[in-house]
């Protein structure tokens, strides 16, 4: 039928309702994670600049990170607003059961397969839907997903050195540069501090005050950036991080959990296992073994954990992960849990359950879209995705966040919400298909009828 190409050349474009290439965003925003930045670290420490932070933006009182309480787990959840379960980025370390490979945390950093694992972050939804996107070390930035990366982005080397001022500095300008010169919509900074510290001399030391310190001095250092830069008034400012820090316990004054000296319990039985990494441990027993395993584990140390994936409590929404092996191993609060011999030396660690206070972290956030002044009650990382995704204007994936838990901290009490611009997007799109299909629908009316005519007038 002649009608239908050129009726779905008119109509096409009115079908496609937003024009994804002239996008921008009305406010910019940069994410900013200080790694292991506990919920209370600002009070035993002077910090005017986060105060002030505090006073001219929001401030939760703390946030609750999802389990297991590490680094590339969560960052995942404050990009996608999933779950670890759901997302799927389920440790810092990429494995493979079968072979037995373990990669660290900076080789995993560049293997997609392990990020892209059918969830899309922020920086994806935003690029596809016409913004411009940066990472700055952040944790995921390093990978591809369905083909596409991020816009911009900086990779730090491996065993990298976090506590270098200048470099901050540096990447401060960077950032900067990217939202100006550039045009950038979205960045995500990350800093591996205060958590190196943290790790290696413990929360409760001078060294930790010393970096909070620091931290303090490069929030104000950013804030006086954006003023120069001239984007105060369109740029809005989220700092958080992935979960806090905790003192470990160490013999004599405790007896440490080590999985070797527990009575029937034998690595022979294992077909693979991922432990001495803080206080948790997952382990896979050999075909036929998970049960004499599991019952050797689950009586062997009264402060360690265990349970078959498909029991792990339904708060941590970790277990059903198809990665997750069948066995979960956690130590309770400053307990680590040890393999075969003690490797771990660290004084400070986390991993542990997320409702232990001291794997709490901090949300602040600043700028055009956000209320003054106010302090309000704990939430969930989970919920930021949303937020985020309502800063920028762009539709979110599906996530396991609400906007109605943050939506108290925006300036505009009644923002045109992402619900309502779907909804429009929906009115709009199913306005034209209707439109289309009945013009359609006459033209091949009409045709039929011209049709009909002729064969009358042939016959
Ligand atoms: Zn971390």
């Amino acid at each position: 039928m002649w009608v239908t190409p050129l009726l779905l050349a008119l109509f096409l474009p009115l079908v496609s309702a937003v024009p994804l290439q002239q996008r921008k965003s009305a406010t910019k925003l940069l994410l900013i994670s200080f790694d292991g930045f506990r919920w209370n670290y600002d009070q035993d420490v002077d910090m005017p600049n986060l105060n002030a932070m505090a006073k001219d933006g929001v401030k939760a009182q703390y946030i609750t990170p999802p389990f297991i309480t590490i680094t590339s787990p969560i960052h995942f959840t404050l990009l996608t607003g999933k779950y670890i379960e759901n997302h799927g980025v389920i440790h810092n370390m990429f494995f493979n059961t079968s072979n037995g490979l373990k990669l660290p945390y900076y080789p995993t950093q560049g293997k997609s397969e392990w990020w892209d694992n059918g969830s899309l972050p922020i920086w994806i939804t935003a690029q596809r839907q016409g913004l411009k996107t940066g990472s700055l070390f952040f944790p995921g930035g390093n990978a591809t997903y369905q083909g596409e990366q991020v816009n911009v982005k900086k990779v730090e080397s491996g065993f990298h050195k976090w506590d270098n001022k200048t470099e901050w500095a540096n990447n401060i300008e960077t950032v900067m540069r990217w939202f100006t010169e550039q045009d950038v919509d979205f960045v995500a900074l990350y800093f591996g501090e205060p958590d190196s510290t943290g790790h290696k001399y413990g929360p409760e030391s001078q060294e930790r005050k010393n970096i909070v310190k620091q931290v303090d001095w490069a929030i104000g250092h950013i804030r006086s950036r954006i003023e120069d830069y001239g984007l105060k008034a369109k740029l809005n400012m989220i700092i958080t991080a992935d979960h806090g820090m905790r003192t470990i316990l160490k013999e004599p004054a405790v007896n440490e959990i080590v999985l070797s000296r527990i009575p029937n319990f034998s690595f022979k039985d294992i077909q693979f296992e991922l432990l001495d990494y803080g206080p948790t441990g997952l382990i896979m027993p050999k075909e036929g073994k998970l049960e004499q395993v599991y019952q050797a584990l689950k009586n062997g140390h009264p402060h360690l954990n265990v349970y078959k994936k498909e029991e792990l409590p339904e708060r941590f929404h970790y277990g059903k992960n198809p990665r997750v092996p069948p066995l979960v191993l956690y130590g309770d609060p400053g307990y680590v849990v040890h393999g075969k011999i003690k490797v771990q030396n660290n004084k400070g660690e986390h991993g542990f359950d997320n409702e232990d206070m001291d794997m709490k972290t901090i949300f602040r956030a600043v700028g055009p879209s956000f209320k003054q002044d106010l302090m309000v009650e704990p939430f969930e990382s989970i919920h930021i995705y949303a937020l985020m995704c309502e800063l920028l204007g762009i539709m979110p994936e599906a996530h396991n966040g609400s906007l109605e838990v943050t939506r108290n901290l925006l300036a505009d009490a009644t923002p045109p919400s992402t619900e309502s611009q779907v909804a429009f997007i929906v009115v709009v799109t199913l306005g034209s298909i209707t439109g289309f299909l009945l013009i359609v629908f006459l033209g091949s009316l009409i045709n039929t009828a011209i049709s009909r005519r002729r064969e009358g007038q042939r016959a």
